[in-house]
């Protein structure tokens, strides 16, 4: 690993003006992931700037909905009583993500943050636009099992791994950053990007802004909800394809539903289609069959990762089966 100097400032501030002043450095929190990618020699700042000791933990009912401060750990979100009552995807999310280790020291920001698990990503010696613009795409033409379905580009099909932002966006959630330029807020469905020509860049967030806290606001999706991971283990693994379902039912009619999957594309892909096709149907099979129809359309495998095309919209039938509690 390379040499790096460490900073633990004790103010938001302070936090951000060490970023301004070396751009080599970079926020750390859990070290869940970045720690990996600098042991391989991923990622190599010359400076690590923890955040830890600011008050970013909290997990608070504000009006309108609840506030994630972006410290929280994931194992403290998902057993909040609030979170459990009122966002219980949410919970079922983050709770298949990661191990019961991890799930302890990694952080809401940091799961937002974590970069794709495509195996020449982590490989150094072989070629990658993500972590080298311009060496080309390993994966592309080599082997492609997890990669993208939906919305990749010439440059990079690599998939986005995390299962928390899968629901955050399901859910409509916002994210709360500050920086140089003071405050704003992202709605959770921009803050990952598609890969373009710049698959280097995986957030809309600022090189200075620093994640404060993610917003879910109050939605119906409190009972009728599933995040169906399908994995290769059921211990510890990204997912192939992850489907995260929220129905509101009225007297077995849909009467609003989210929709989202994890797995198939460089951020959480929302199925804004196919959630508008269940609006007002009966909850039955043949329902889910037409919305899992709309919502694979577009897709487009590679040589190795075809089986996707058949494993997604059976794992949106299965999810939205489970939520409605006809499984
Ligand atoms: Fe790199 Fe993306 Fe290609 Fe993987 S899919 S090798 S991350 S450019």
């Amino acid at each position: 690993m390379n040499q790096f100097q460490y900073a633990r400032p004790a103010k938001q501030k302070a936090a951000i003006d060490l970023l301004v002043k070396d751009q080599n450095a970079m926020f750390i929190a859990g070290g869940t992931n970045l720690i990996d990618l600098m042991k391989r020699g991923v990622m190599t700042p010359e400076k690590l700037v923890d955040i830890n000791r600011l008050p970013l933990k909290g997990i608070e009912k504000v009006q309108g909905g609840v506030r994630v401060g972006a410290l929280a750990l994931n194992s403290a979100v998902a057993e909040d009583k609030v979170i459990l009552e009122k966002f219980p995807l949410l919970s079922l999310a983050l709770k298949s993500g990661a191990s019961a280790q991890l799930r302890n020291m990694a952080t809401v920001g940091g799961n937002m943050m974590q970069r794709t698990r495509c195996y020449y990503f982590y490989d150094t010696a072989l070629p990658c636009n993500k972590r080298e613009p311009g060496t080309g795409c390993g994966a592309l033409e080599g082997f492609n099992r997890m990669h993208a379905i939906f919305g990749f580009s010439d440059k990079c099909i690599a998939v986005h791994p995390s299962d928390m932002s899968v629901a955050l966006v399901t859910l409509d959630a916002t994210v709360l950053v500050t920086g140089p330029k003071g405050e704003r807020q992202i709605p959770f469905i921009d803050f990952h990007r598609l890969p373009g020509d710049h698959p280097e860049v995986d957030t809309n967030l600022a090189r200075n802004e620093l994640i404060l806290a993610v917003d879910i606001p109050e939605s119906p999706f409190t009972k009728n909800v599933e995040y169906l991971k399908v994995r290769e283990r059921a211990s510890y693994a990204f997912a192939l394809v992850s489907v995260a379902a929220a129905l509101d039912i009225d007297h077995n009619t849909i009467r609003d539903a989210r929709l989202a999957m994890g797995g198939v594309a460089h951020k959480p892909w929302r199925l804004s289609e196919a959630e508008k096709a269940l609006v007002g149907k009966p909850v039955s099979e043949t329902t889910f069959e037409q919305a899992a129809e709309i919502a694979m359309r577009g897709a487009k495998a590679f040589e190795h990762n075809a089986y996707k095309l058949k494993l997604a919209p059976n794992s949106i039938v299965q999810a939205l089966k489970t939520a409605a509690g006809i499984a």
